[in-house]
């Protein structure tokens, strides 16, 4: 089979990785791609978003199946586009894919339908979400409705940082149309966990847990990130809590969907909260989670392309799905000064010796016309590891990053540690 993966970030190499050892792929594209992704694939300088142009790139080059794995072409309709156009695709519809494109929507689906979340509510207008916020007290939290790159969610400790958000995304357009409605929610606590599915519609299959670091520094300090490592499985999801989280939450979400005519083809993860009342959503999204993708898919032991085939063609649940025991560690290799201002074009050295012992996922990497690897983004790699135990994937993530160099380096040195 001819295959193109949509995207050019660690989680599409995570893809291609696993695609690449299915004998049934035989030919594998990336679009577009990266430094790293350019050895298993051959890159194919579509954006990610310009679904026109990739749709005709995928009919004028026969492809055989796509896989659309971030975010934003799945909400603009990627999925559906490939379809009308006779190519199988794996991912959401659009109109299931709202899940995570809208939270107002996603609020209403987990009200309607019963699913454990924050109370909260949704708002058009700025004086009804301060009255809200002023009647509830800090600490709130304050969500722009639509995608935000990961940065429109504000937990406030306060009540004029929770004002301040609000006014920020509803009367100065800080998050453009996707800040215009929001959602206002009650503050949870407990330890967060991350569980990917895939479902074909019907059926779900949950993969081992996970948990990442979203803080650039240590302590989980500092600015969000788009996630500074991972690990899997995540230590405290017993099998108590994934069977409750199995009945009251991912096979009410599936058949929610499957109920409002927006059937869920895809990965759907789900970011949980453990709350003294037990596990709640936290937020839902509508593909794999990056870098949690490169951690999870470290340990599957099938054949990835067996499985999006059986999402596809609502077999999931006589697909061969194993996962090896053990665990794994995505650790990320940042760009100094990521998530702000920060400069690419850097050489990378010790890929060779890191890639002895553990796989080096590409994030932000490009090929230079010498061959050599040079920095192109803020999150630069994701060295990933598995061993027996948590402890020993943890060090041996840590051991072969420590080959890796490039200048301005940075890294968490907690990453699975902290919680
Ligand atoms: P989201 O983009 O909705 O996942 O939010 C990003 C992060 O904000 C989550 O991973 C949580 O750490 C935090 N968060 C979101 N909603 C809540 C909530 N209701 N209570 C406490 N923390 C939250």
């Amino acid at each position: 089979m001819k295959v193109l993966v949509v995207g050019g970030g660690g989680r599409e190499h995570a893809i291609v990785w696993a695609l690449s050892k299915s004998p049934k792929v035989t030919q594998l594209y990336c679009a577009p791609g990266n430094g790293g992704i350019a050895a298993l694939a051959e890159c194919v300088p579509i954006k990610a978003t310009d679904v026109e142009a990739m749709v005709n790139w995928a009919v004028k080059n026969a492809m055989d199946f796509v896989v659309v794995a971030p975010d934003d072409p799945l909400a603009l309709g990627m999925v559906d586009a490939l379809e009308a156009a006779g190519i199988p695709a794996f991912g959401p519809r659009a109109n299931a894919a709202v899940i995570e494109a809208s939270k107002v929507f996603s609020k209403h689906l987990m009200t309607k339908y019963h699913i454990p979340t924050a109370k909260y509510q949704a708002f058009t207008e700025l004086d009804a979400a301060l009255d809200y916020i002023r009647r509830e007290g800090a600490p709130i939290v304050v969500k722009a409705d639509g995608l935000a790159l990961g940065k429109g969610v504000v937990v406030a400790q306060t009540v004029s940082e929770a004002e301040e958000a609000a006014r920020a995304m509803m009367a100065d357009g800080k998050f453009g149309a996707a800040g215009a409605r929001v959602v206002v929610e009650e503050c949870m606590t407990g330890p967060e966990v991350t569980v990917l599915c895939f479902s074909d519609g019907e059926h779900l299959v949950p993969m081992p847990s996970s948990r990442d670091h979203k803080r650039v520094f240590d302590g989980d300090s500092g600015p969000n990130t788009g996630g500074m490592g991972a690990i899997s499985p995540a230590p405290g999801y017993t099998p108590v809590l994934a069977a409750q989280c199995m009945e009251e939450i991912f096979l009410p979400t599936i058949a929610a969907l499957k109920a409002e005519g927006r059937p869920f083809q895809g990965v759907l993860y789900f970011g949980l909260m453990l709350t003294p009342q037990g596990p709640k959503v936290v937020e839902y999204n509508a593909r794999f989670g990056d870098p949690e993708c490169q951690a999870v898919l470290s340990l599957l032991e099938s054949d990835l392309m067996d499985i999006f085939l059986a999402c596809r063609a609502g077999t999931l649940d006589q697909a061969d799905i194993r996962w090896r025991d053990g665990s794994a560690c995505c650790l990320v290799l940042a760009s100094g000064g990521y998530p702000a201002k920060y400069q690419t074009g850097y050489p990378i050295s010790g890929l060779d010796q890191a890639g002895e012992t553990a796989t080096v996922f590409h994030a932000g990497t490009r090929r230079a016309e010498n061959g050599a690897i040079l920095t192109s983004g803020g999150r630069v790699l994701g060295v990933t590891a598995v061993g027996d135990t948590l402890a020993s994937a943890i060090d041996s993530a840590y051991r072969s990053a420590s080959h890796v160099s490039f200048q301005d380096m940075h890294f968490r040195t907690d990453i699975g540690r902290t919680f």
